[in-house]
């Protein structure tokens, strides 16, 4: 396999792609970990975004309805980081195991859009997307512009103070968001977990909730997790730009399971 520095058995992979290409029912579910290889670096690693602008001052609701400006700093330094990032063969690996039917959704933490950009066409944003914005007081939505960063949180032309269209701490997950996640996490047989700490709740309930009715769970993280020794069947030990694709060319049957 293509995991250099990972001690992944070439028979884990083989079970693995075994249980998925046996299913037209299973879900993936995704954090911050599967866009670190397109550059953006997951928030809570030295240097990341948290170290720099604490998340009780920069990423709450009461933070941001006490000091909006403040808040945009970092949200207009997030969306700079977002511009021109592409996706990675990890992201391009799901879109093509949803192409083939072997997965019928992607739900996503993150908030980059990288799973819209590699082509899976089902993607539940759990978080939101950093590409939008929308009005606190109408809720109307316009595209994250950068050339007001100067002039602080935007405006509606209702007056209402903009808010990034991403859910902040504090505030409740979107009800189709929440819903459908949870039916998928239940109704699905295979569940593949990719790059997620497994602590941001409710997101990562999903997969107690597909373990509890029955389904495989294969997960790939570059370190064990919370879920690791409690839920998963098979992990994979890897970057996921190596171990997506690995894993999705055994299923497929092709030399390339990315691109
Ligand atoms: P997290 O930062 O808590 O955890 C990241 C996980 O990814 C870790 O378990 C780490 O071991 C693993 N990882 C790191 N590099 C990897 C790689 N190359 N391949 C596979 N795994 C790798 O992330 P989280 O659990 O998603 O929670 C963070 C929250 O912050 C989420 O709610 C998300 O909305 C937000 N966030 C989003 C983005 C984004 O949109 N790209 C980036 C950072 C954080």
């Amino acid at each position: 396999m293509k995991t250099d520095g990972y001690r992944n058995d070439d028979v884990l992979y083989e079970r693995a792609a075994a249980v998925i290409r046996d299913t037209n029912n299973g879900i993936a579910v995704t954090g911050a970990g599967i866009s670190v290889e397109s550059g953006i670096p997951d928030f809570r690693s030295a240097g990341g975004l948290w170290s720099r602008y604490p998340p009780d001052q920069f990423a709450t609701m009461e933070a941001f309805t006490q000091n909006p400006d403040k808040v945009w700093e970092m949200w207009y330094e997030l969306a700079e980081s977002l511009q021109g990032v592409e996706p990675n063969p990890g992201h391009y690996a799901l879109a093509k195991l949803e192409e083939e039917g072997h997965i019928k959704a992607v739900i996503t933490q993150n908030i980059d859009a990288l799973h819209h950009h590699a082509g899976s066409n089902t993607v539940i944003e759990y978080h939101g997307n950093a590409d939008k914005i929308a009005c606190t007081a109408c809720f109307r939505q316009r595209d994250m512009d950068l050339s007001h960063r100067a002039l602080g949180a935007p405006r509606c032309e209702c007056g209402g103070v903009m808010k990034p269209d991403v859910v902040l701490f504090g505030e409740v997950i979107p009800e189709y968001a929440l819903r459908t996640s949870d039916m998928l996490a239940r109704g699905c047989d295979v569940l593949v977990v990719v790059g997620t700490s497994a602590q941001v709740y409710p997101a990562a309930s999903l997969p107690f909730l597909a373990k509890e009715s029955g389904a495989t769970i294969i997960e790939c993280n570059t370190e064990p997790t919370n879920f690791t020794n409690v839920v998963t069947d098979i992990f994979l030990q890897g970057p996921a730009g190596e171990t997506l694709p690995a894993l999705t060319a055994l299923v497929v049957g092709e030399s390339d399971g990315g691109n």
